[in-house]
C-alpha cells in the first residue's frame, strides 16, 4: 500500500483525473503481469528498474486496452477473467505497436506483403510429438486456406532458403524472442521479408486433439494464425478471427476481418498493376483513376535507415554502401553520408535488368570490379559503375543446384573470396582463378556468427557480419565473433539517435 501511494504522489494524473482512479483495484499488477502488458504493447516500455514510473491511471488504461483487445468488459481492473488472459496460450507477437512510432515506419515494419504471387515455404523439422511430414501436410492445408484471399500460390521446398521457413525451437533460439517453456507463448512468426515461423518445441503439439485436452496444443489452429503473420498481417481484436492473438480451437476458415486484411495487403495492388499493365498506351489517363489518397506519399516513400533490416551492406571504393529495397546509401565513413545519396540503385548501376528489385549480394573484386549477384547470375561493373558483362555462378564453379548466394565478400585476412549460401560457404582463389578444395563448409565454422548472414564486409581491417538490424565483429585469430556483439547497426554505422523506439526495434524486429 505504501508503494501505491508513492505512485499517486508522483502522478498528477492520479489526482486530476480522479474519475479514472476510483475504479483502480488496490492491488498492483505482479511483475509477470507487468511484463505481459509491456511485451504486447499495452504499456510503454521503460528501463527495467523504472517500473515505478507507471502511474495508476496508465496501468488502469493498459488493462483496459488489453481487455478491449481480448473482447472482455473494459473495467480497467484486474478481475478474475482478465487475470486468466495472462496465463492463456497465445502467440508471442505484439498486439499493439507503439503509438510513438510514426505511421510510416510502423507500416513499414508491420504491414508489408511479399510483393509477389509465388511464395515458397520449407518445414525444417518436426516436433517431438508431431513428425515432419504431418507438419508439412497441416501447414499446406493452412496455406491453402489463405491462398485464394491474396491470389497467392505456395510451393514447398526441401532445401535452401524458402520465403517462409518453419521450425520447432525452444527457449532462447537466437532471434531475441526466447520461448517460455510449456504454456503461454506457443509460437511466433516474422512478417515479410523475414518470414520465419517458430513453434515452441516444449509444447505438446497435437493433431486435432480433444477440445478439452488443455495439455495438447493443436498445431493446425496455431499454424493458420502464424501463416497470417508470415504473410504480413498483425493481430486483430476481432474475436473469432484467425488473427486474434489468443489460442482458439477449432479454426477452419478465415473470418471476414482476416479477409479484409489480405485484400488490403495483396489484392488492391495486384488489381491496379493488372489494369495499368494491360493498357500501356493509356497509362497516364488510367493512373488518376487508381490514385488513392496517400499514393503521392507512397511515391516518395523511402525506408528509414534507422528502423529497418538491411538487404545488404558492402564496402566498395573504401566507402560503405547500404542497400534497402530500391535504394542505396553511400557513407564515406561511419555516420558520414556521401552527398547526393540515397539514390535508386538502378540509377547507379545502369545496365542491371529492371526485374532486379532488390540487391542482396554484392562485392568488389581485387581488381576493383563490382559484382551484383541475383539468382544464378551476376552482373559485373567497373569501379566507376560502368556495366561490363553478365556472368553465371558456374564461372565460380558453384554447383548448379545452388539457387542463389546470400553473401559474397573478399577477406583481407587471406585475400580469398567467400561465397556464402545460407548455411554453407565456398572459398574462391581469385588469383589462381579456381575454387579451393574441400569446400563447401558449414557456416557454423564461423563461431558465434548468425546465419544466414545478410552481409559480410571488411572495414578498416576488421570483418563484420550483419543480420537483420544487428552486426557482429569477427575475430580472425580466434575464428569467432567478439563476445560483446551483436550491436545495433543503426546507431553504430549510421547517423541514428538512440531512441527508446529504436532500442525496442532492435530487440524487436519481429514479434
Ligand atoms: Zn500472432
Ligand atoms: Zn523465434
Amino acid at each position: 500500500m505504501y508503494a501505491k501511494s508513492v505512485f499517486c504522489l508522483l502522478s498528477l494524473v492520479c489526482y486530476s483525473v480522479s474519475s479514472q482512479t476510483i475504479y483502480v483495484e488496490p492491488k498492483s499488477p505482479t511483475p509477470e503481469q507487468l511484463d505481459f502488458l509491456k511485451k504486447y504493447g499495452y504499456l510503454p516500455e521503460v528501463p527495467p528498474d523504472a517500473d515505478a514510473a507507471y502511474t495508476v491511471s496508465s496501468m488502469s488504461e493498459a488493462v483496459r486496452k488489453m481487455q478491449a483487445f481480448a473482447g472482455l468488459p473494459e473495467t480497467g481492473t484486474l478481475d478474475d477473467e482478465t487475470k486468466q488472459l495472462f496465463k492463456r496460450k497465445r502467440c508471442g507477437v505484439k498486439d499493439i505497436e507503439s503509438s510513438s512510432t510514426s505511421a510510416r515506419s510502423r507500416r513499414y515494419i508491420l504491414q508489408q506483403s511479399w510483393n509477389k504471387r509465388y511464395i515458397t515455404y520449407r518445414v525444417v523439422n518436426g516436433s517431438s510429438t508431431l513428425d515432419k511430414s504431418r507438419v508439412e501436410e497441416l501447414l499446406e492445408k493452412g496455406l491453402a486456406v489463405w491462398a485464394p484471399f491474396g491470389n497467392l500460390s505456395f510451393s514447398g521446398i526441401e532445401q535452401g532458403r524458402a520465403d517462409i521457413q518453419v521450425s520447432f525451437v525452444s527457449g532462447d533460439h537466437g532471434d531475441g524472442f526466447p520461448f517460455d517453456g510449456p504454456g503461454r507463448v506457443v509460437a511466433h512468426a516474422f512478417p515479410p521479408p523475414h518470414g520465419a515461423m517458430h513453434f515452441d518445441d516444449e509444447e505438446l503439439w497435437g493433431d486435432n486433439p480433444e477440445e478439452d485436452d488443455e495439455d495438447v496444443t493443436d498445431f493446425f489452429a496455431v499454424a493458420i494464425h502464424e501463416i497470417g503473420h508470415a504473410l504480413g498481417l498483425s493481430h486483430s481484436n476481432v474475436k473469432g478471427s484467425v488473427m486474434y492473438p489468443y489460442y482458439q480451437t477449432p479454426v477452419e476458415s478465415l473470418h471476414w476481418d482476416d479477409i479484409l486484411g489480405m485484400q488490403e495487403l495483396y489484392l488492391q495492388d495486384q488489381e491496379e498493376t493488372a489494369v495499368v499493365t494491360e493498357s500501356p498506351g493509356s497509362q497516364t489517363s488510367l493512373v488518376p483513376r487508381f490514385t488513392k489518397p496517400g499514393s503521392d506519399e507512397d511515391e516518395n516513400y523511402m525506408p528509414d535507415l534507422c528502423m529497418t533490416n538491411y538487404d545488404t551492406l558492402q564496402v566498395m571504393n573504401d566507402k560503405i554502401f547500404v542497400f534497402e529495397e530500391e535504394w542505396v546509401w553511400v557513407l564515406r565513413d561511419r555516420h558520414v553520408m556521401e552527398p547526393g545519396y540515397p539514390k535508386r540503385f538502378h540509377d547507379v548501376f545502369r545496365g542491371l535488368p529492371a526485374n532486379i528489385t532488390i540487391i542482396k549480394t554484392i562485392y568488389q573484386k581485387q581488381n576493383r570490379n563490382i559484382l551484383i549477384f541475383s539468382g544464378q547470375n551476376y552482373w559485373e561493373f567497373d569501379s566507376t559503375f560502368h556495366f561490363i558483362k553478365k556472368g553465371s555462378l558456374s564461372d565460380y564453379s558453384i554447383p548448379d543446384e545452388v539457387p542463389e548466394l546470400t553473401t559474397v565478400f573478399l577477406s583481407n585476412y587471406n585475400n580469398k573470396t567467400y561465397l556464402i549460401e545460407e548455411e554453407r560457404y565456398w572459398r574462391y582463389d581469385e588469383s589462381a582463378g579456381r575454387m579451393d578444395e574441400r569446400f563447401p563448409k558449414e557456416m557454423s565454422m564461423w563461431r558465434q556468427v548468425p546465419y544466414p548472414v545478410d552481409a559480410a564486409v571488411v572495414w578498416k581491417g576488421d570483418t563484420f557480419f550483419f543480420q537483420g538490424p544487428r552486426f557482429w565483429r569477427f575475430d580472425n585469430e580466434l575464428v569467432q565473433a567478439h563476445e560483446y556483439y551483436p550491436l545495433p547497426t543503426a546507431q553504430f554505422w549510421f547517423d541514428c539517435e538512440s531512441t527508446s523506439d529504436m532500442d525496442r526495434y532492435i530487440t524487436n524486429d519481429g514479434p
